[in-house]
């Protein structure tokens, strides 16, 4: 049978946080090619293998795609119309019975970053009144994100062409596609990097240096530099006097942080952190690329975020090219229900700060929850593109406790452990099957950054 030509259609990867550009060619309904959109500012063309392997995602034999319901012995295929009055049946009784803070959601990373997704799970806790929603954000990057909030009043985020990497525990070869692109390109054209990392990491041979950092001692650091770059005068005093305030302030706060303290920390040589500052203080356009690891998976990862903040700060690194820039971002409706009763959210108790900051509950609270908290206050809980048993902290406790959840229903692709231990599993759709925006977290959240 002749094939009708193929329509090409442009959309958003958003297999992860970057959402690149793509473009789609559909035939009789069905995707025959997805290959970066050329002109896309972030991938130009290009896309990363997880990218590449879009139509073999979608198209997988594995994919779920029928409603699973749990009975003696294993999954049974149901309709969707038997799933949902059977969920609904039940969440109905769980709230009449114990009242609507008994049910929880769970966002993954997919979750987080499908503006659809999160924004309707939102709406739907609120309709039903629990105000109990947890994510990974707060072992990902959002503290990151408040960090910089509370420092600067918006989310700068790094330019991509700056002419002094400082590639902070982050890989991007392995982990940043559209980074390496721009690294890529700008070491044609004269860019140096820095590495700190306590790995070697394969950029580190094309490294101006490598610094082999002692994990979970970047603050240290960072003061150190502070205190470098302000007691050799080598901070922009112009860009901080318009700018900023506390710099008064900040200039006794780091005469303790000298370089031989920070070496005994850190494990860095202090003349190798001297040497540090100066390059990043004397290079203009240069620019701190953080991993994850140097901020939320930290006891004190907020204070290593904000002291990475200011220390972008003082070289007057914020909004120049290279630097970290404020953008615009789209203004989107906020879909969200204020929810009705419920009372307080579980946990905020225990981590009242990145509740106050973001208004959702630390995942590290449902580690220490979980345990306490399944049968006697969580009877119910929904799990949306995510597989909390296997990446949070003390998964055992998560398997342990959803075994105890009188009900757990699943929004997921593929089978995964969490989906295994689920009284229903809902088939999710792809990317290229929903009709969402392709976005990225920060506008997925609505949130005013
Ligand atoms: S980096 Fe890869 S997975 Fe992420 S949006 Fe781009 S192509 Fe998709």
């Amino acid at each position: 049978m002749m094939q009708a030509n193929p329509k090409k259609t442009y959309s958003g990867c958003t297999l992860c946080y970057h959402s690149c550009g793509i473009e789609v060619d559909v035939a009789d309904g069905k995707v025959v090619n997805v290959q970066g959109q050329l002109s896309h500012p972030l991938n130009r063309g290009y896309l990363c293998p997880k990218g590449r392997a879009t139509i073999e995602h979608i198209y997988h034999p594995s994919r779920l795609r029928h409603p699973l319901k749990k009975d003696g012995t294993g999954f049974k295929q149901i309709s969707w119309d038997q799933a949902l009055d059977e969920i609904a049946e039940k969440l109905s009784a769980i709230k009449a019975q114990y009242g609507p803070q008994a049910l929880g959601f769970f966002c993954g990373s997919v979750g987080v970053e499908n503006f659809e997704m999160v924004a309707l799970t939102h709406r739907f806790r609120a309709a039903y009144g629990s105000p109990n929603y947890f994510s990974v954000e707060s072992i990902c990057y959002r503290m990151r994100i408040r960090c910089r909030q509370i420092t600067f009043g918006k989310y700068p985020v790094e330019e991509l062409n700056s002419r002094l990497y400082l590639l902070w525990g982050h890989n991007p070869n392995e982990s940043d596609f559209p980074l390496r692109l721009a690294i890529t390109k700008n070491l044609r054209r004269g860019a140096k990097i820095v590495v700190i990392d306590p790995k070697r990491i394969k950029l580190a041979d094309k490294a101006e240096m490598y610094l082999k950092i002692r994990p979970g001692t970047d603050g240290a650091l960072a003061l150190a530099m502070m205190h470098v770059i302000i007691n050799e005068n080598l901070y922009d005093k112009a860009f901080i006097d318009r700018w900023t305030l506390g710099f008064d302030q900040l200039v006794p706060h780091v005469q303790p942080y000298t370089p031989e303290w920070a070496e005994k920390i850190t494990w860095i040589p202090a003349d190798d952190i001297r040497k540090l500052a100066r390059l990043f203080a004397t290079t203009k356009g240069a620019a701190i690329y953080q991993g994850t690891c140097t901020q939320d998976q930290q006891a004190n990862g907020t204070q290593t975020n904000r002291a990475i903040a200011i220390l972008q700060t003082i070289v007057g690194g914020i909004n120049v090219p290279g630097g970290w820039v404020l953008s615009p971002r789209l203004a989107l409706k906020n879909i969200f229900l204020s929810t009705q009763g419920g009372g307080q959210p579980l946990g905020t108790d225990k981590y009242p700060l990145f509740y106050e900051l973001w208004g959702r509950t630390s995942p590290y609270g449902i580690v220490s929850m979980v345990p306490e908290s399944i049968p006697d206050k969580l009877k119910g809980f929904f799990v949306l593109g995510g597989n909390p048993v296997v990446t949070m902290p003390d998964a055992n406790a998560f398997k342990a406790a959803f075994k105890r959840l009188p009900l757990l229903v699943v929004y997921e692709q593929f089978m995964t452990d969490t989906t295994a231990l689920a009284d229903y599993i809902l088939p999710a759709t792809s990317h290229l099957e929903a009709g969402a925006s392709p976005t990225t977290t920060m506008s997925a959240t609505a949130c005013p950054i």
